[in-house]
């Protein structure tokens, strides 16, 4: 009796097992409803042309353009690095940010060093930054002076290029002491410049060696005037820059070169491949 209770159960546990059990069937295919799955292979990629099952880009919806009376907003996916109220986001060496916040913009202090944001992006982003020269004072590299740097050593010229000669890759929009501006396109002092940046951080590998050089593209005031441009290094003054392995996220640092250079509008994106 005990034997056939436990057979039974047995028995019993295995039909109720094979009935759990779920059916094995083949998954039916995605269906593309889009496009297509009968048409070739984009070469290098491993989708179809057209191919309707490629990852949605993201939504992400745009902000207003500013003109020179009002301050434009970022796009929704972006980090708003100053928003005209404070420099939370931002630091002076270690300690608290020195540069002083007014009218819905934050200026220069000069000889209070560097400006820095205290987080770090990339490899690859896009930086939007708005910039005003004071009235003209000096001249060349002496007037209206300042530079957005990433990884605290690649140089995007600041500076108030406006009827202002000096050495061109040294001008607005210049890699510092590499590559010119492709144009001048420097709106006059005591109005608001705008920078569009795409800079493409360098790869290296273990060793140290390039993998990728660093690239830079930018709009100045909606002008192009670095195509994709490739870094040859770092931008020192009066030498020429090398590479040397650094980390590849990137913090945003403006100079302060003694000029009251004034900022707004600052935010930046982290640019990742399509489908990701
Ligand atoms: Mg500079």
């Amino acid at each position: 009796m005990k034997h056939f209770t436990i057979l039974s159960t047995m028995i019993l546990s295995a039909a109720a097992f094979a009935q759990d059990k779920p059916v094995e069937k083949p998954a039916e295919p995605v269906k593309d409803t889009l496009g297509y799955q009968t048409t070739p292979m984009i070469p290098g990629s491993k989708w179809h042309v057209h191919d309707g099952l490629r990852p949605q880009p993201r939504i992400v919806t745009p902000g207003e353009y500013s003109t020179q009376e009002k301050v434009g907003t970022a796009p929704s996916d972006a980090v708003v690095l100053f928003d005209g109220k404070d420099l939370s986001q931002w630091k002076s060496g270690n300690g608290e940010a020195k540069w002083k916040v007014e009218n819905g913009y934050f200026e220069c202090v000069p000889k209070t060093g560097t400006l820095g944001t205290k987080g770090q992006w990339g490899p690859d982003v896009q930086v939007h930054i708005e910039w005003m020269a004071p009235p003209p004072a000096g001249k060349g590299q002496g007037r209206g002076n300042s530079g957005l740097f990433f990884h605290g050593r690649y140089e995007v010229q600041v500076l108030d290029s406006f009827d202002n000669p000096t050495y061109p890759d040294g001008q607005a929009t210049a890699i510092y002491g590499q590559t010119p501006p492709l144009v001048n396109a420097t709106r006059p002092p005591q109005t608001w410049n705008t920078y569009d940046v795409i800079f493409n951080g360098p790869r290296f590998d273990a060793e140290g060696k390039v993998l990728k050089p660093a690239y830079v593209t930018i709009f100045h005031n909606g002008v192009l005037t670095q195509n994709h441009t490739e870094l040859t290094g770092s931008t020192p003054h009066q030498q020429v820059g090398k590479y040397t392995k650094h980390g590849e996220k990137t913090d945003i640092t403006l100079q302060d070169h003694g000029n009251t250079m004034r900022f707004r509008n600052v935010w930046i994106r982290e640019l990742k491949p399509s489908g990701e």
